[in-house]
């Protein structure tokens, strides 16, 4: 394919605003990135090849879109902004494998979408600068949505990158660490400083890259129990593993038991913070809490 100037040139990036009259919505999280390298190492992260299967959420004028179509793989990008789609028809107009669907990503179909569009079978890798103000929303929302995917590479806040790549142990980990780490094996990439965009947001961000597990990290009964168990665990960080289980499930004779019991089938001790449990142990007790009932 031939290779065309980068899009997202500061100066290009300007010259193209300018031409459509472009004026940024800050509530649609619209920062461009104009750093072409930054988004070199993007696209190589995720490590794309013409079998793939991509899909971007939030294409703007489509900065990372373009390196995403120069893998050859096929392209399928969700954009809630109208404005945005004839600037998209223009500037990936060398690019025929790219489909941009003008859509809210978290009410469409992804999966039926992905059916309709990409003609050919291959891996499924979700690729995107999110709309910070609903990073989680969309991941979880991608995640749930029934759809194969093989890997997600991904910028966000650097806050929410943490918390999502956390260990066992730390400050920041916590229920979105377990709710995403349940399905992918998570890894930090790489940092992106806030002046590699327009407009520059408050806060640095990061990239991080998540595959999907070949085997689950742990074998839960109930999916929806072992989350509800999870966020329950960690409703105040401060209390013990007792007192947040006891505020959720009651605090009467027979459920005090029924913990008690499943704590010590599977040698958890109540004193612990919820933050020091690791997935695997945060399975054992719900499927414990589960078989046992109360
Ligand atoms: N990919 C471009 C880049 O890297 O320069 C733009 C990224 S910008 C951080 C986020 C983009 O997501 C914007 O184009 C915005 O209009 C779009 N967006 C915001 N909310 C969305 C939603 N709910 N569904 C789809 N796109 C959305």
């Amino acid at each position: 394919m031939t290779e065309y100037k980068d899009i997202a040139t500061p100066s290009r990036t300007k010259e193209i605003l300018k031409q459509y009259g472009f004026s940024f919505k800050k509530s649609l999280g619209q920062n461009f990135l104009t750093e072409p390298n930054i988004l070199r190492n993007i696209a190589a992260t995720a490590n794309l090849s013409e079998e793939d299967r991509i899909i971007e959420i939030g294409p703007g004028i489509g900065a990372l879109t373009e390196h995403l179509a120069r893998s050859n793989g096929q392209v399928l990008s969700f954009e809630i902004d109208q404005r945005l789609i004839e600037v998209l028809e223009d500037t990936m107009s060398p690019y025929p494998n790219v489909t941009v669907v003008n859509e809210d990503i978290l009410k469409a179909d992804v999966k039926q979408i992905s059916e309709e569009v990409f003609k050919e079978e291959g891996p499924i890798k979700v690729v995107a600068n999110l709309p910070y103000y609903i990073t989680t929303p969309i991941m979880m929302h991608l995640l749930m949505s029934g759809l194969d995917v093989e890997s997600m590479t991904v910028m966000m806040q650097k806050e929410v990158a943490d918390r999502i790549t956390a260990v066992p142990g730390t400050k920041a980990y916590g229920s979105l660490s377990i709710a995403v780490q349940y399905y992918m094996e998570a890894k930090l990439a790489f940092i992106v400083p806030k002046t590699a965009f327009v407009p520059q947001p408050n806060v640095d961000s990061a990239i991080i890259h998540l595959s999907k597990r070949s085997e689950p990290v742990v074998n839960v009964i109930d999916e929806d129990f072992f989350f509800t168990v999870t966020k329950s665990a960690f409703t105040q960080r401060r209390k013990t593993l007792w007192n947040n289980l006891t505020s959720h499930f009651g605090k009467d004779e027979k459920t005090k038991a029924w913990l008690e019991t499943s704590l010590e089938e599977v040698g958890i001790d109540p004193k612990r913070r919820g933050e020091t449990l690791s997935i695997q142990e945060f399975g054992k007790l719900s499927n414990s809490l589960m078989t046992n009932k109360k």
